[in-house]
């Protein structure tokens, strides 16, 4: 039987990079009673949510919404712009990039893997200079979209969405431009219409504080206009018959309501907090949480300081530590759960989340469980990280000059 009562009192502490803990308000607002989905009520509910979700992606365009994982929004992504046998060229940034071109292949794509050797890819962000080589070599545009990750939850490391935009237009290329951005919608800076993005793809279980089971595409004119040609076979992801129901409010199958009256619910708190001091806070957690890492004196996974995440920080282990024999002792220990390591990056280093309902206190708290766990499983530390991190957040209050 499925053991409820694990956790004896108190909260857990979900420190993972998504699912991120659900604000009580967003639970409220799911627990009212589920209507009819094609009646009134909803359609003012649809019409009002699907309006407002344009402002976290910064689109005046269309955003779909899906009653599925962020996986199915990729697939979203792929089936209606593209045709069997396209050339993509997907960068290689960590295990989320990775699955994504597995799913490429998948979907009988020809995807091209391109990336900084061995495991540098998984400790940088996109080089954007390497896709404008690439798409210049292209003389005759057979690559039809660039695929990138914005956020790389599996390293915490972001990448520069606006430098492979100018990437794609100083090579003159007419690629369509796909990203990922399911870790880092309303945690970290993302423009959809200002980047030229085509397809935007989000979920809904991290920075936008609802349980997973939704996600997103927010689409270009001219992601829509390859998706009324495209050749690959498309009918539940189909973006025509979404977008005709949604002009309603409505959609044509039955859409996860109690799921949306989360999300309408997590786009006031956002817009009423305003995006700006939403990704100022996690901007703050974020060096806060570093400076713990740099007192302990380990290692942090992202090596490029101007593409840190502000969503998780991934902690490199000493060599001979395995990252998951701590990450068991932190959660037995204390009741708190830090990402895994994933793909290349199994057992070298562990993940702590800091998006969305968190604040301080619950990191500090968080820091102080990670400490203690890695001194009982025996990491050298150099000194307390605990200490430093809550020096930083009293020392650095948010909306502060310095
Ligand atoms: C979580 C995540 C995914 C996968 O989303 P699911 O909801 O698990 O299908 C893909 N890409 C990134 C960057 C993610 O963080």
């Amino acid at each position: 039987m499925l053991n409820l009562d694990f956790h004896p009192s108190g909260r857990h502490f979900l420190q993972i990079p998504g699912p991120s803990p659900v604000p009580d308000r967003i639970l409220r607002a799911m627990s009212l009673p589920t209507i009819d989905h094609r009646g009134p009520e909803f359609g003012a509910l649809g019409r009002e949510l699907l309006d407002k979700v344009k402002q976290v992606f910064k689109t005046a365009n269309p955003v779909i919404i899906y009653p599925a994982s962020g996986t199915g929004a990729w697939e979203a992504a792929l089936s209606n712009t593209l045709s069997p046998g396209d050339q993509v060229l997907m960068f290689e940034t960590g295990h989320f990039a990775t699955l994504w071109h597995k799913m490429a292949l998948r979907l009988q794509l020809a995807p091209e893997f391109i990336g900084l050797p061995g495991y540098e890819g998984w400790r940088h962000g996109v080089q954007a200079d390497m896709i404008e080589a690439r798409l210049k070599e292209d003389r005759d545009h057979a690559i039809k979209a660039v695929c990138v990750v914005h956020n790389e939850t599996s390293t915490g490391v972001t990448s520069d969405i606006a430098a492979v935009r100018r990437a794609i237009d100083a090579a003159g290329h007419p690629a369509l431009l796909l990203v990922d951005t399911i870790s880092g919608l309303a945690s970290a800076d993302y423009r959809h219409d200002e980047w030229g993005v085509d397809v935007t793809i989000s979920g809904s279980q991290k920075g936008l504080m609802l349980p997973p089971g939704i996600s997103f595409n927010a689409v270009s004119d001219k992601a829509i206009e390859a998706s009324r040609h495209n050749l690959m076979p498309k009918s539940f992801w189909a973006w025509d018959e979404i977008l005709e129901a949604n002009q309603n409010g409505y959609w044509p199958y039955t859409p996860s309501t109690n799921l949306l009256y989360g999300l309408n619910e997590a786009l006031d708190m956002l817009l009423e907090e305003g995006l700006d001091n939403v990704l100022a806070r996690h901007q703050r957690w974020a060096a806060g949480v570093r400076t713990a890492v740099e007192a302990w004196g380990l290692e942090i996974q992202c090596q490029d300081p101007a593409v840190y995440s502000p969503v998780l920080t991934g902690v490199v282990m000493p060599e001979g530590i395995d990252a998951d024999a701590v990450r068991k002792i932190i959660y037995e220990r204390f009741d708190l759960s830090l990402g895994t390591g994933l793909g290349k990056a199994k057992g070298r280093m562990f993940r702590i989340g800091h998006l969305g309902d968190c604040n301080d206190l619950t990191l500090i708290a968080t820091l102080g469980g990670c400490e203690a766990g890695m001194k009982l499983a025996g990491v050298p530390l150099k000194g307390s990280g605990l200490a430093a991190a809550l020096d930083y957040f009293a020392h650095h209050p948010l909306n502060s000059a310095d």
